[in-house]
């Protein structure tokens, strides 16, 4: 494992398009040497966005 990934993200990269080169969830953005499969790092920022935005929101309903 050589690429530094958030030790946990509930929302996949792959399940979203991607926010750079448009591709439709469930696809990788590119294939490195035809077989490594290559997601945009802007993809894996948006999926953790969209992780830390749904966190926040259970955090403020849990203190209410
Ligand atoms: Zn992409």
């Amino acid at each position: 494992m050589a690429r530094k990934l958030p030790e946990y993200i509930a929302v996949s990269p792959i399940s979203l398009s991607c926010p750079l080169c448009k591709v439709k969830p469930g696809k990788a953005c590119d294939l490195f040497a035809g077989e490594v499969e290559i997601v945009h790092v802007e993809r894996i920022a948006a999926a953790t966005a969209m992780d830390v935005a749904a966190k926040k929101a259970r955090n403020k309903a849990a203190h209410r």
